[in-house]
């Protein structure tokens, strides 16, 4: 079971990811975790990475082909793997190819949790957080009993500085932009696999163990 997932900040990736890989028993490989760990174990591709994280810029892609090259080798991954926040370039997606393939493997799917982007942009800028104790709500699934007030403590809730539409616009925007050209690059080679994010948590899971009880 060797698969990709994608999906917008909010479209609930990171949710799925941990149900995926926990009844399937796969390695989840998150680069950025890769990448976050490398720099605080202060590695040679820690301090590599760094300087592109913190720019926010994509780590170049040998570098990141080549931590995947090596991680994919290891024997966890002969049962399968499910790939998060990589591939990001379509140079990254060749070299995953290419990798696969010198592994006398391939890709079963790239699966996308698809969601509207006028939908994440409600999801995204509706958090509000507590002055007093940080409890979290969401203006439309979790407001509030009284309006602006915390349930738990009375304090008075915020809304935070990267939770404003226009930040959330771009950071969708810019992440539109880096995934569009591999759902053209996976739908092309037939392997492309949506699924509507826009439902219960439970049952975008069960859509995507349907898809993946066929593998089986
Ligand atoms: P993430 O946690 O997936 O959002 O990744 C955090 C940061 O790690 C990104 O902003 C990039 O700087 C770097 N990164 C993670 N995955 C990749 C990738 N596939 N290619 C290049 N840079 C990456």
């Amino acid at each position: 079971m060797n698969l990709i997932l994608m999906g917008l900040p909010g479209a609930g990736k990171g949710t799925q990811a941990e149900r995926i890989v926990q009844k399937y028993q796969i390695p989840h490989i998150s680069t950025g975790d890769m990448f976050r760990q490398a720099i605080k174990d202060e590695t040679a591709l820690g301090l590599q990475a760094k300087s592109y994280m913190d720019k926010g810029e994509l780590v170049p892609d040998e570098v990141t082909i080549g931590i995947v090259r090596e991680r994919l080798a290891k024997d966890d991954c002969k049962k399968g793997f499910l790939l998060d926040g990589f591939p990001r370039t379509v140079q990254q997606a060749e070299g995953l190819d290419q990798i696969l393939s010198d592994l006398d493997n391939k890709l079963d799917f790239c699966i996308n949790i698809d969601v509207d982007k006028e939908i994440l942009l409600e999801r995204l800028t509706g958090r509000r957080i507590c002055k007093s104790c940080g409890a979290t709500y969401h203006l439309v699934f979790n407001p509030p009993t009284v309006e602006n007030t915390c349930d738990k403590c009375g304090g008075e809730l915020y809304q935070r500085a990267d939770d404003n539409a226009e930040t959330v616009q771009n950071r969708l925007d810019v992440n539109l932009k880096q995934m569009n050209p591999l759902l053209d690059f996976y739908a092309a080679k037939g392997a492309l696999k949506t699924i509507n994010g826009i439902q219960e948590i439970d049952q975008v899971f069960k859509d995507i163990d349907s898809l993946l009880t066929s593998l089986k």
